[in-house]
């Protein structure tokens, strides 16, 4: 199974990914948890990447791309991944398409899950007080809004032109919103 997930901040992409995870036996790969992994790890470039982050902005294509083809290389990712937070505009979509052109592992699905503006920010808000991330404040929160609207969603059309796009919604429980991407990929 090689999926895409797409979805504005706190639609709930991580949550349904660790899901996934278990049911099909392949990695979760969210492009942000990398990016806070080399951040803790004080990498040259968790440094940079961390001044970027921190303003709810994108970090470089070029430096994302490059973790994820290494992430991909991994033993783990031959049978299929799930990809949270990657392609995040059109530059990326399409150095995505090439990426996984090259290593003969094309992506089969590209799931949306829908959740409404107003929603997202109060849940993100709840994440911020339990698990204090730094873009989690309500001025960052509403820059990465802004971002996801001008430069991610038009990813959408992109996975609706290769024909691979689902949409779910993505409001109710874990369970309820679960359920509704496993009948798409059982489909
Ligand atoms: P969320 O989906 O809740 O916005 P993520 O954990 O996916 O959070 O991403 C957190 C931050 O990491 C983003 O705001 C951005 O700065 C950076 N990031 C993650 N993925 C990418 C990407 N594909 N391209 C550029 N920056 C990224």
């Amino acid at each position: 199974m090689r999926l895409v997930l797409l979805g504005a901040p706190g639609s709930g992409k991580g949550t349904q990914a660790k899901v996934l995870k278990k049911e099909y036996n392949i990695p979760h790969i969210s492009t942000g948890d990398l990016l806070r992994a080399a951040v803790a790890a004080k990498t040259e470039l968790g440094l940079a990447a961390k001044i970027v982050m921190d303003k709810g902005q994108l970090v470089s294509d070029e430096i994302v791309l490059g973790m994820l083809k290494d992430r991909l290389a991994e033993d783990d990712a031959k049978n299929g991944f799930i990809l949270d937070g990657f392609p995040r505009n059109l530059i990326q979509a399409d150095m995505l398409d090439k990426l996984l052109t090259e290593i003969n592992m094309p992506a089969q699905h590209a799931i949306l899950i829908a959740v409404d503006p107003d929603e997202v920010v109060g849940r993100i808000a709840k994440r911020a007080e339990i698990e204090g991330r730094a873009d989690d404040s309500e001025s960052v929160v509403r820059d990465r809004i802004k971002i996801y609207e001008d430069q991610t969603s038009p990813v959408i059309n992109h996975y609706k032109d290769h024909e691979i796009l689902s949409e779910v919604l993505g409001t109710g429980s874990i369970e309820e919103v679960q359920h509704r991407i496993l009948s798409v990929l059982r489909f």
